[in-house]
């Protein structure tokens, strides 16, 4: 019988297919487009995709090489998510092989792989052994069911922006969208994205327990291979028809997906910020389109680029403006002026008797500092020394737990010097405040409080985040410090006061979408508070925000809950100034044991390609110039054509392959961090 030719997608940095030869073996059946082959390449044996079969290839007949396996077992990805690769491959530049590969469990590319009739026989059982205590739909109240009818009202292609204030019950709206599409659809799948699974298992525990009888599916990046093999196929053979996810759930195979939702969608950890550098929102507009099903993206405070699709009408803005729960209300923002309240131990006299009126009352105070560690540096007064870190642009940070300095930007760790390592004096300072020496701060201003911390330090080990946020849920804690870690999703019912002790360290950011986030984040922490009815003789639930300017825009319109004339404001900014989402952007990034090498590769690569309707910045040192004994550079390009910064993103980079350099490149399209 006569061989057929495979075109097939590598995990390569070499962007292009790579054809081989299959030649029929007896009974086994003629492979297919989506499926997953083993090819010898070099002197390995890796996995592709096949995307094309032919009868002819351009390659010669002596330098061909064979299949050496086809995956039967696994069933062909289809077409639709072959296009849904292609298109972030294209729109992302990158080779199509590293959007593919990647986006497929370790556990399926592996050249033995684990025994899929085993696991596919695991999910079975899986299937049948889900424990139910059911739960019951809530009574939606007139904005939610408003919602809800504009959100199921078609099956086509729509987008929503479920623009709900913290409380005003979005999980119930989400939930019973799913209940809707499922009803409507015996086969359907619903996909539901989440900034992170860790810190929103009450929305897991709430599906299971709606959803009694039908198969749930998680994938996020802290599963084991195993565990991720077992829910990827759940997912990828429809068995799975709820779908919890991260950022790379978005790439999961979803043959019968009709539904999307982004919670949080405003979320930056739903940019990947390294390889593929995707965002999970952008591309599962994308994607619904591409179904056509509809989209919802829920958030109090949605990105600038969401909000502007909405005003613009491209979206459909569903307000939802109360909280669900019965009496409960956004709590009071008050600003404390630091300027007249000299704080003690990082606090004012009136956080302090803020807190003491829930001690109380036996109410709960979240105090949120977002920064970890005791200090952020130390210094010696004597000569000015500083802990700078050897290797990065940055301090290092002291930990007074174990006694050690720490880069948290590389991971260096050294104990604290006895004396200052220039003068040899031996009175060194610790300056600043992280979350440490704040719940050291409390512990001597409430010796009786239970004091309770939760960072990035703190939760270390696998499942001890969860166990932290519940020992709060029981009521085991006065006051609660925390990093931003505290301030999504969580529904802390007797939590009655939130002070923000620091934020204004991000007000002056070069970076321009500092402001945006910091609101969203003060928006975010904030909505804990108050988020049941207040008890009888209870406390009124307030915000109390530490500040040294108080009259700024931010603190007002915080005050006021007033996220529509902060966005407003922000678009009006950006629009004059020609910044997104009016302008479209990339960053090339280059990446040297030198600045100037950097910078140098930067100016040629300004030149080298011709760009009509492109503006080609100067290269500059990113803002944290070395980290881990790197120098790092970028330059930005910007467009007021989308379609023309895609176009000349390809030739360019086509271009840039060409120069010959050690520096280490890479180009973000629409980066984050600009
Ligand atoms: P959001 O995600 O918008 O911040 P949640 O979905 O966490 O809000 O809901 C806040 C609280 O309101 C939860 O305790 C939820 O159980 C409750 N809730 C939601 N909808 C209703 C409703 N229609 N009636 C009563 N309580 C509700
Ligand atoms: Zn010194
Ligand atoms: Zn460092």
């Amino acid at each position: 019988m006569k061989p057929i030719y495979l075109t097939i997608a590598l995990d390569t940095p070499l962007d292009r297919l790579f054809d081989y030869r299959w030649t029929p073996q007896e009974n086994e059946p003629i492979p297919q487009i989506g499926q997953l082959v083993f090819v010898p390449f070099g002197r390995q044996e890796i996995a592709g995709m096949i995307i094309a079969l032919a009868e002819k290839t351009e390659v010669p007949e002596d330098k061909i090489k064979d299949v050496l396996a086809v995956r039967h077992q696994c069933p062909a990805l289809d077409q639709r998510w072959l296009d849904l690769c292609r298109f972030a491959a294209d729109y992302y530049q990158r080779p199509l092989g590293e959007v593919i590969l990647p986006a497929l469990p370790k556990n399926l590319r592996a050249a033995k792989p684990v025994s899929l009739d085993r696991n596919l026989k695991k999910l079975q059982q899986q299937a049948s052994a889900q424990d139910s205590s059911p739960q019951q739909e809530a009574e939606l109240n007139p904005e939610q069911k408003e919602a809800l009818e504009h959100i199921t009202a078609t099956a086509k292609f729509a987008a929503h922006l479920l623009y709900g204030v913290t409380g005003s019950g979005k999980t119930e709206v989400y939930l019973q969208a799913c209940a809707r599409v499922l009803a409507a659809n015996v086969q359907a799948q619903v996909l539901i994205l989440v900034p992170e699974i860790n810190l929103t298992p009450q929305l897991a525990g709430n599906i299971s327990r709606r959803f009694a009888g039908i198969q749930i599916a998680t994938l996020h990046s802290g599963m084991a291979e195993g565990e991720r093999l077992l829910h990827w196929l759940a997912a990828h053979t429809g068995r799975a028809q709820i779908i919890l996810g991260t950022r790379l759930a978005i790439l999961a195979s979803l043959p019968h997906l009709k539904m999307i939702v982004i919670d949080e969608e405003h979320d930056p950890s739903y940019k990947q910020q390294d390889g593929l550098r995707y965002s999970a929102r952008d591309l599962a507009v994308w994607r619904a389109r591409q179904l056509g099903i509809p989209v919802v993206l829920g958030s109090a405070t949605p990105s600038l680029e969401t909000w502007q699709h909405a005003q613009a009408g491209r979206y459909r803005l569903l307000p939802m403006r109360e909280r669900a729960v019965k009496d409960a209300v956004l709590p009071v923002v008050k600003i404390v002026n630091l300027e007249r309240e000299k704080p003690s131990e990082g606090l004012t006299q009136r956080v302090v008797t803020a807190i003491r009126q829930r001690l109380e009352k036996g109410e709960q105070s979240l105090l949120f500092l977002n920064r970890r560690g005791y200090a952020p540096v130390i210094n010696c007064d004597a000569c000015g020394w500083i802990s700078n870190c050897t290797r990065c642009t940055a301090h290092m940070v002291m930990h007074k737990l174990d006694q050690r300095l720490r880069c948290h930007h590389c991971g260096l760790a050294q104990r604290i010097p006895r004396a200052c390592p220039t003068c040899g004096n031996v009175d060194l300072q610790p300056l600043g405040r992280g979350t440490q020496r704040l719940e050291e701060g409390l512990q001597k201003i409430f010796p009786e409080a239970r004091i309770f911390r939760i960072d990035a330090d703190s939760t270390r080990l696998k499942g001890s985040a969860e166990a932290a946020f519940d020992t709060v849920h029981r009521g085991e804690v006065d006051i609660l410090v925390g990093t931003q870690m505290v301030a999504k999703g969580h529904d802390f019912k007797n939590l009655t006061l939130v002070a923000a002790l620091n934020p204004d360290s991000a007000l002056f950011s070069q970076d321009f979408r500092a402001s945006e986030r910091l609101f969203a984040q003060l928006m975010q922490v904030a909505g804990r508070a108050g988020r049941a009815a207040q008890k009888e003789g209870g406390n009124l639930s307030e915000v109390l925000v530490q500040t040294r300017y108080p009259d700024h825009p931010l603190y007002h319109a915080l005050m006021a809950h007033d996220y529509d004339r902060f966005a407003n404001g922000l678009v009006e900014e950006r629009q004059q100034a020609a910044m997104p989402p009016f302008i479209y952007q990339a960053l090339l990034r280059a990446e040297a044991k030198e600045l100037a090498i950097a910078i140098e590769f930067l100016q040629i690569a300004a030149t080298c390609t011709a760009h009509p309707g492109i503006i080609i910045n100067d290269p500059i040192p990113m803002t944290m110039t070395r980290v881990h004994n790197v120098d790092r550079a970028q330059l930005l390009i910007e467009s007021s054509s989308r379609p023309a910064l895609q176009a000349f993103l390809k030739e360019w980079i086509a271009n840039l392959r060409g120069i010959k350099t050690r520096v280490k490149w890479g180009v973000e399209v629409d980066p984050m961090d600009v």
